[in-house]
């Protein structure tokens, strides 16, 4: 069965109504290129970080782009399609032709999926019939909360009644996975409850709760921080035991990244499966492994139980993926074997990487290690517990087997 992917076009927050004051992108300016795993080796600086992680488009795509794009990726499929996905760096609710590109969609008597939308740019409740209509079967739908005034405030949604009425149908005909970055003192503690229980009480599938960053350390890259000058901000073990506290007073699924999904024991639940582990091929060679500071206790429980003598080494930043080169700056040199593996979607060019771990005149060659280790709760939300742990045992092989091949005896 074929999936097929449509793009709209768009940038986050230009093409979004305006800025959500907690959007990452908000102070997104023109800064240098990162350095990635698509970039060259001789070259720092790709499309995908130069304008891809900014989601850094010209506009919403016409519609009759759209269309000739969607044909000709239809040609290129075979088989009947299982799933039509409506994605791209702007808000769909915001497209302006929105009723046409469904209809123009819904021809193809595919179920629907919108893998992204904040519904800010609704105005009609007659929206979701239309939706229906033309087969939506999934949507993630950014709520933040289901007070009208917050939403208003906070995402700068006009008619959060619309946008909410629309959700309240969606919930009760398709599988509505709702999404929220929560702000503390804003949209947590009884707002959060309130907003749990209407969306349960409705019949949304699951809610993914996303801790708000506000600095370097807790994941922003692109220099866009802080993002809300004197907004809070929560640890993410504080915001592991709020899921936890969550998760006991509701049944809809609710789970939070960068901790935890509470149902599957994700992240990294292969942890409390020896039996699993013991499949795992063996350790045999000495690699540092650098990851971020939440991945890196679980990573290295991992990797010891399979034979490494050799701890992972943290940087500061929370997040694996999003570490730069500016994060393995401040690492201290003489605890790196010779060979050091980074995260394989860490932000840093090869080249540069290489020259910042060998700066004490140690020679250190950097490797990329897997993509992904684990699923985190926007990846597991709608996965079973056997996918999550399929998917970490392919990546702790694909890591050891990179250890095994450039690591020392
Ligand atoms: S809808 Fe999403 S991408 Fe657009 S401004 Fe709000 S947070 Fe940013």
């Amino acid at each position: 069965m074929a999936q097929l992917t449509v793009d709209i076009g768009g940038s986050p927050g230009i093409n979004c109504r305006g800025y959500c004051e907690y959007c990452y992108f908000r102070k997104v300016r023109g800064v240098q290129p990162l350095g990635c795993r698509y970039c060259l080796p001789f070259k720092k600086g790709c499309d995908y970080c130069t304008r891809g992680v900014k989601e850094e488009y010209s506009g919403f795509k016409d519609l009759k782009t759209i269309a000739d794009e969607t044909l000709a990726n239809l040609q290129t499929k075979q088989g009947d399609l299982s799933r039509v996905t409506i994605s791209g760096g702007g808000d769909p609710s915001c497209y302006p032709r929105f009723c046409e590109l469904i209809e123009l969609l819904g021809s193809m008597d595919a179920p629907l999926h919108i893998g992204y939308t904040s519904g800010k740019g609704w105005d009609d409740p007659k929206i979701a019939d239309l939706l229906i209509e033309n087969g939506l079967s999934e949507i993630s739908f950014t709520v933040f909360a289901t007070d009208p005034e917050l939403r208003t405030k906070y995402m700068h949604d006009p008619t959060p009644g619309a946008s909410l009425a629309i959700l309240e149908k969606l919930c009760g005909a398709v599988d509505v996975y709702a999404a929220a970055v929560v702000l503390p003192g804003v949209n947590d503690g009884d707002v959060l409850e309130d907003t749990c229980r209407w969306l349960q009480e409705r019949g949304a599938k699951g809610l993914i709760l996303m801790r708000f960053a506000n600095n370097a350390d807790q994941g922003l890259i692109l220099g866009n921080g802080p993002v809300m000058e004197t907004q809070n901000v929560q640890s993410a073990e504080s915001f592991r035991d709020l899921i936890t506290d969550l998760s006991k007073k509701f049944t809809m699924k609710i789970s939070g990244t960068p901790l935890w999904d509470p149902e599957l024991g994700s992240p990294f639940a292969i942890r409390h499966e020896p039996d699993l582990i013991a499949k795992l091929p063996r350790v045999l060679r000495r690699a540092s492994v650098i990851s971020g500071s939440i991945a890196t206790p679980f990573i290295g429980t991992i990797l010891s139980a399979c034979g490494s003598k050799v701890p992972v080494v943290p940087v500061k930043k929370e997040i694996a993926c999003l570490i730069t080169a500016d994060d393995i700056r401040t690492l201290d040199l003489s605890v790196l074997e010779p060979s050091v593996i980074i995260p394989g979607r860490a932000f840093i060019h090869d080249a540069e990487a290489e020259e910042i771990l060998s700066r004490d005149g140690t020679k250190r060659s950097v490797i990329r290690g897997p993509d992904m280790l684990t699923a985190d709760a926007e990846t597991s939300m709608g996965m079973t517990r056997e996918q999550v742990l399929e998917m970490e045992m392919d990546g702790f092989t694909r890591l050891i087997w990179t250890i095994n091949q450039f690591g020392n005896e």
